[in-house]
């Protein structure tokens, strides 16, 4: 079953049911939510917390702590509180940390099937978390599969995947618990996208997406980009994690950025673009991109922002961001909307690409434009028109021109 799109180029959603984490609702039609998991000790309350708040301000719905000993439950009483986003305690193998961690108050619980065996532990767990209201992820790696089922299937694939879910989901049903999401995770994008096809087409749970161990950037995004893209251009999916070797608010920029990029979320921060720049290009447009993605990014900037290395297509091609530069004889080009407002020296592009953003958000497009330079537009025109008479080769064109005509008529020798 699958629900209509707001946007009619989206494809319809796989219809799923709605659970809720603390504020946040996942499923059924819900907004697709991106997670993130700490790195620091659970123990140092305050090393989490402050990873925490990084993470929800680069983008994180949701957080994934780590409750792997006595500490760390304990921890996470201090935590749950403070925290700016729902947390979910990440449990492997010991059933009494489930336990410790309902009791300090996690809004969410992750468990791995494969690592909590006893049905009568994971019982235990999903009982107390119906009595809280407390949804539980269950979350399968192929990596860490039951062995019984490795010993069935030879090998994790995607049947292998799905059962360790459904058997798990078994349990939890077992005691009346149904508030359930479901991960079936692999570091081979193929499977994985297999995985959740199977596991999508035998259930109406939410689904967690995410490529397991993808590695440092940029290999790891484009393997998760890879997974849960097709997923989600497909309509699979609810919540998402990207597991990178990096800083984790890497993970949730590269999260948010994609729910954005393919219109699944509004933007919230900003959108730098840039040309890929060419031989054409009259500043490094690398430098200069990346010297404006940090300023504005500091200044929470909440704009789509254009960054291009020549007047002669800048402007054109980019006259949808809502402001970009573009460099011509040592000097920056600023645009809003594609119209040219301000000609400033190239050593102080960045400073005034930021200046005019700030003023943009503050005052808007109208009066940005209405307060343009008078000569700015007429200097960049003229600029591209020296440009572009001086790159055209008008007699390599007429050669051109020469050499097809006679192929036409039959004048070369090798059509005989
Ligand atoms: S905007 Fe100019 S410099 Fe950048 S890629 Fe296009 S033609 Fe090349």
């Amino acid at each position: 079953m699958t629900e209509a799109n707001a946007d009619p180029l989206l494809p319809p959603r796989r219809k799923s049911r709605r659970i809720r984490l603390g504020n946040v609702e996942i499923g059924g039609g819900a907004p697709v939510t991106v997670q993130s998991m700490t790195t620091t000790k659970t123990a140092d309350v305050d090393a989490t917390l402050a990873q925490v708040y990084a993470l929800a301000g680069a983008g994180a719905d949701i957080v994934r702590i780590t409750c792997n000993d006595e500490d760390a439950a304990a921890a996470l009483a201090h935590i749950v509180p403070r925290a700016p986003v729902p947390i979910v305690a990440d449990i492997h193998f010991q059933y009494r940390l489930a336990l410790a961690a309902l009791v300090a108050g996690v809004p969410g619980l992750r468990l791995n099937p494969g690592n909590i065996r006893k049905p009568e532990h994971i019982k235990a767990v999903a009982a107390e978390a119906r009595d809280r209201g407390v949804p539980i992820r269950i979350g399968v790696n192929a990596g860490s599969l039951d062995k019984d089922l490795m010993d069935k299937y030879g090998d994790a694939t995607p049947e292998a995947l799905v059962e360790s879910a459904e058997k798990e989901i078994g349990y939890l049903n077992d005691v009346g618990f149904d508030d359930i999401k479901i991960s079936v995770k692999a570091s081979n994008v193929p499977l994985m996208v297999a995985a959740y096809r199977l596991l999508a087409s035998r259930c109406d749970y939410p689904l967690h997406l995410g490529v397991t161990e993808a590695g440092p950037p940029p290999a790891g995004i484009v393997k998760s980009t890879a997974g849960i893209g097709t997923l989600l251009m497909e309509g699979i999916g609810d919540t998402i994690r990207y597991s990178l070797t990096a800083d984790p608010v890497e993970e949730a920029r590269a999260g948010r950025t994609l729910v954005e990029a393919l219109g699944l979320r509004e933007r919230e921060g900003l959108d730098l673009i840039a040309c890929p720049s060419c031989g054409r290009a009259e500043v490094n447009v690398i430098h200069v991109a990346e010297a404006a993605q940090e300023a504005l990014r500091e200044r929470d900037i909440p704009l789509q922002v254009a960054v291009m290395g020549c007047v002669v297509n800048g402007p054109g091609e980019a006259r949808s961001a809502d402001i970009g530069i573009a460099a011509g004889n040592g000097r920056g080009h600023l645009f809003i909307k594609g119209r040219v407002v301000r000609v400033v020296p190239e050593a102080d592009m960045v400073e005034a690409l930021v200046e005019e953003a700030e003023r943009l958000v503050a005052e808007g497009a109208d009066a940005r434009i209405a307060a343009a330079d008078a000569d700015a537009a007429d200097a960049a025109a003229e600029l591209r028109a020296d440009r572009l008479a001086h790159d055209v080769d008008p007699n390599a064109s007429q050669l051109r021109e020469d050499a097809a005509r006679s192929t036409a008529h039959g004048d070369d020798a090798t059509t005989g």
